[in-house]
């Protein structure tokens, strides 16, 4: 079998007339008519002349012909880089660059963004089984070697520039299965896929999972919260957000007066890819009327690494034991660790190949026993649920003391009139002093000196901010998680 069919599996098989993917653009898919589309992108692929090894860059947003693409890719045994569109040109040209691949499909029926690069890129459209999207010829055929990688993932950039990390076929297939049964997803269910599928937490938790058990997707371009809102209305079953946008949606049905969302069809919701704070998780969940879940994970883990396992209402902020199948360990020799803390090595079938020519930055991940060091902080409770405080490289030492950047942010998301916020640290003087960033909607009148008032005595002395910069918006990446590393830039004007 290919390796299309092989993803495509037997409960997809059996329904080839049951729904199986729609978009923004008015498509609606069954799994016959993904599976032909697939065909004819694998077609289109190799007449552009890719060789198996290859790289194919697909530029998109959310939309049934990347999927075609995707599996057409691994048709012709192509490794796939979907790529967001929205990512700038600079973004663009280092990817391309880095990743060298000979074809780059640009979904430009669904987004702006990805006309505006295929006009630069000069591609040329091509409409098939698939729709019609943009192709350019950006490389010369340089096949890699290692058939096992089935896609490059870049990160998302928090703490710097995206590192290209290689998942294998059956890294994949791993991350899926997990999220399809964590979910007991079936052929009933019905995905709302808003999370980019170009992020590991979009691509694992949609459209492989969705692969594996024949469960449909209503692909979302871009987050919405009335988009979203009226979409839960309209027999969704599953939702996997990122908690941004578990926030945005609270704050849209708080100023639309919605209390509660009274779905008998959505029955679970889960949050990751950054940490989720209790206020968020509160009003959510009184919302949705079901459990939020919260996962831990990242890239170069394929996503899954834990997750909850929560009753609704429950207080427990942990991520939750590790997924089958899954090792996870404390170092508690890094800085800062000890008393059951530090930082959190994990290892099985969810673990990268590697990252993409790169091999110091490899080393440094993976050790010669398979561990991957996270770069996180965490601990486990008594219960055997692991906690994440924060990142190794974000952890603030104020006067000696060490300040999590989402305690903090946590308590400053405590207050009705704050959206979201970031924490980062700036070297002051010989120490390093809490910078806070405060997102709050268009008309809101709260002021620094007001937030200041509500931490005093929410937080002891060391983790209270600074300064405290309020804005309406944050730099974020197109998965809705913010870009630490851009907020001095931002805000520049604001801080000298
Ligand atoms: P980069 O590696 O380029 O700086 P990034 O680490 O944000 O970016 P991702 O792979 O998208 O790229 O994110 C993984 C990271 O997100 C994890 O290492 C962790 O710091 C954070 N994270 C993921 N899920 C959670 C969670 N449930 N709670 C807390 N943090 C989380
Ligand atoms: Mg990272």
């Amino acid at each position: 079998t290919t390796r299309v069919e092989s993803f495509l599996n037997d409960q997809c098989a059996q329904r080839p007339d049951g729904f199986a993917m729609s978009d923004g653009t008015g498509v609606e898919w069954t799994w016959r008519d993904l599976h032909e589309a697939s065909d004819a992108a694998a077609d289109c692929l190799s007449g552009h002349g890719v060789q198996p090894g290859d790289r194919v860059v697909i530029l998109c947003e959310n939309c049934t012909a990347a999927v075609a693409f995707l599996f057409g890719a691994w048709r012709v045994g192509a490794i796939a880089v979907p790529v967001n569109a929205r990512q700038s040109a600079s973004e663009l040209a280092r990817i391309l660059d880095h990743a060298a691949p000979s074809v780059t499909v640009l979904t430009t029926a669904v987004s702006p963004d990805a006309i505006a690069h295929a006009d630069r890129l000069g591609a040329t459209a091509t409409t098939g089984k698939y729709g019609t999207v943009h192709l350019a010829k950006t490389h010369a055929s340089n096949p890699e070697d290692d058939i096992r990688i089935a896609v490059l993932l870049y990160t998302t950039g928090t703490t710097g520039v995206p590192k290209g990390v290689m998942l294998s076929h059956e890294n994949l297939r791993f991350g899926g299965m997990a999220s399809a049964h964590l979910r007991e997803m079936t052929c009933k269910d019905v995905i709302y896929g808003v999370l980019p599928i170009t992020h590991v937490f979009g691509l694992a938790s949609i459209v492989t999972a969705a692969s594996y058990t024949g469960a449909a997707i209503r692909f979302e371009a871009r987050f919405s919260a009335a988009k979203l809102y009226a979409a839960l209305g309209r027999g969704v079953t599953l939702l996997s957000a990122v908690p941004q946008m578990h926030a945005l949606l609270m704050q849209y049905t708080a100023e639309q007066g919605f209390a509660r969302l009274g779905s008998k069809d959505l029955r679970y919701v889960s949050s990751g890819a950054a940490p989720l704070d209790p206020a968020w998780k509160r009003k959510a969940e009184a919302f949705y009327g079901v459990p939020l879940q919260n996962g831990y994970g990242m890239t170069e883990t394929t996503a899954g690494v834990s997750i909850t396992k929560n009753p609704l209402g429950s207080p427990d902020i942990s991520v939750g034991p590790p997924l089958p199948g899954v090792e996870v360990r404390i170092d508690e020799s890094v800085p800062g660790g000890g008393h059951g803390m530090g930082e959190v090595l994990t290892r099985g079938p969810h673990v990268m190949l590697g990252y993409f020519r790169n091999p110091s930055e490899t080393e440094r991940a993976l050790d010669a026993g398979g561990w991957m060091h996270t770069g996180d902080l965490g601990k486990f409770d008594d219960t055997g649920h692991l906690h994440i405080l924060g990142r190794s490289k974000e952890l603030i030492i104020h006067g000696g003391f060490n300040v999590y950047p989402p305690e903090v942010e946590a308590a400053i998301n405590e207050h009705p009139q704050v959206v979201q916020s970031a924490v980062v640290g700036r070297m002051k003087a010989g120490d390093e002093e809490v910078l806070a960033f405060v997102q709050v909607s268009e008309n809101c009148d709260l002021t620094a000196d007001d937030l200041a008032a509500f931490l005093r005595d929410r937080l002891t002395g060391y983790k209270r901010p600074a300064v405290i910069v309020i804005g309406t918006q944050l730099p974020a990446a197109p998965t809705g998680k913010i870009l630490k590393h851009k907020l001095l830039d931002a805000f520049a004007a604001q801080l000298s």
